[in-house]
């Protein structure tokens, strides 16, 4: 798909389906504008713990307000920040603002932000992320930084020496999409990871797929087995969710639970007395 291929360190860029070139240069220019004003935006969506039923964090995921109106995913404009050079400082960016939007939240959430690999190239990623936590006075261990395998791939050594230096720093690290990789089990070994997240490719039918069932089961152990944390990505149905708490899943994340949301509706969220209690009950009602 468009992701993967936008992130592959060997692909081109390919128009993606129904996008002209001039419509991909047009793009191109009005992102190189936007990224100097506020138009890339976070949004939250919730992750819940599935034994308590509260919200124990968000993951922040990238939006782009345009100024004919329009929201854009990432999955469209990722792959072309990323071409440019700019993801970096994208991501920045988005950080800064997540602690300006998270500085007022309860400390014991966490904020989960996607790294691009690409941004393994930088040997100063690490102390980038920690000066614009330092500067906003911002816990490091409230960040839990998304990792994809794809990271590892053009310089496993150099992506290696990073990761272990964003873990000395504090943050909480999680592997992305578990499962849709390439030899993932050597690098959980390897790396300081404290999550895992199964790809939803997986969770969508669990409860359907005796195949898929299977498969989530094994994660789920191998995690426990390694010490890690699970969350389980994409639940959109409750009787998903029943499957994963039968399954001893601990975290999950979804549109069952909640869609990603605008800063102001998290606000609202996080004020509902339902977020403080059991946001799960609510959702099962
Ligand atoms: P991801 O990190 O695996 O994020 C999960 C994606 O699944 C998000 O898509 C989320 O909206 C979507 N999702 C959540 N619950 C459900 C569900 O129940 N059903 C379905 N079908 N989808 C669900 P989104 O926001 O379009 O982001 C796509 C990908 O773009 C992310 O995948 C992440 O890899 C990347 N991305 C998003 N924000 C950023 C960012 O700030 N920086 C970087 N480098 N990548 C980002
Ligand atoms: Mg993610
Ligand atoms: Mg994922
Ligand atoms: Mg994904």
């Amino acid at each position: 798909d468009a992701k993967s291929r936008g992130r592959s360190r060997y692909s081109i860029f390919e128009p993606s389906m129904g996008q002209s070139l001039a419509d991909r240069a047009a793009l191109e220019s009005d992102m190189r504008i936007d990224l100097c004003s506020d138009a890339f935006r976070p949004y939250y969506q919730p992750i819940v713990n599935l034994a308590s039923g509260c919200i124990v964090g968000f993951e922040m995921l990238a939006r782009w307000e345009r100024a004919d109106g329009k929201i854009i995913g990432p999955g469209q404009f990722i792959p072309i920040v990323e071409e440019c050079g700019l993801i970096g400082e994208l991501m920045l960016k988005l950080l800064e603002q997540v602690c300006v939007d998270a500085a007022n939240w309860p400390s014991e959430l966490t904020i989960a932000i996607n790294v691009s690999p690409v941004q393994f190239r930088d040997p100063w990623l690490s102390e980038k992320v920690l000066a614009v936590l330092t500067r906003r006075g911002f816990p490091s261990r409230r960040i839990s930084l998304e990792i994809t395998e794809n990271a590892l791939i053009s310089d496993p050594v150099a992506a290696q020496r990073i990761i272990e230096s964003l873990k000395n720093q504090g943050m909480l690290l999680a592997l992305d999409d578990f499962g849709t990789g390439y030899s993932s089990l050597q690098h959980l070994g390897m790396l300081p990871f404290d999550k895992l997240k199964i790809d939803q490719s997986f969770v969508r039918n669990v409860d359907t797929d005796e195949n898929a069932y299977r498969m989530v089961m094994a994660m789920i152990r191998l995690a426990d087995s390694l010490h890690l944390s699970v969350v389980a990505e994409g639940v959109e149905s409750r009787s998903v969710l029943e499957t994963l708490q039968k399954l001893g899943c601990r975290d999950a994340q979804g549109y069952f639970l909640g869609k990603p949301m605008s800063m102001a509706d998290t606000t609202i969220l996080l004020r509902s007395s339902q977020s403080k209690t059991d946001w799960l009950k609510a959702r099962l009602r």
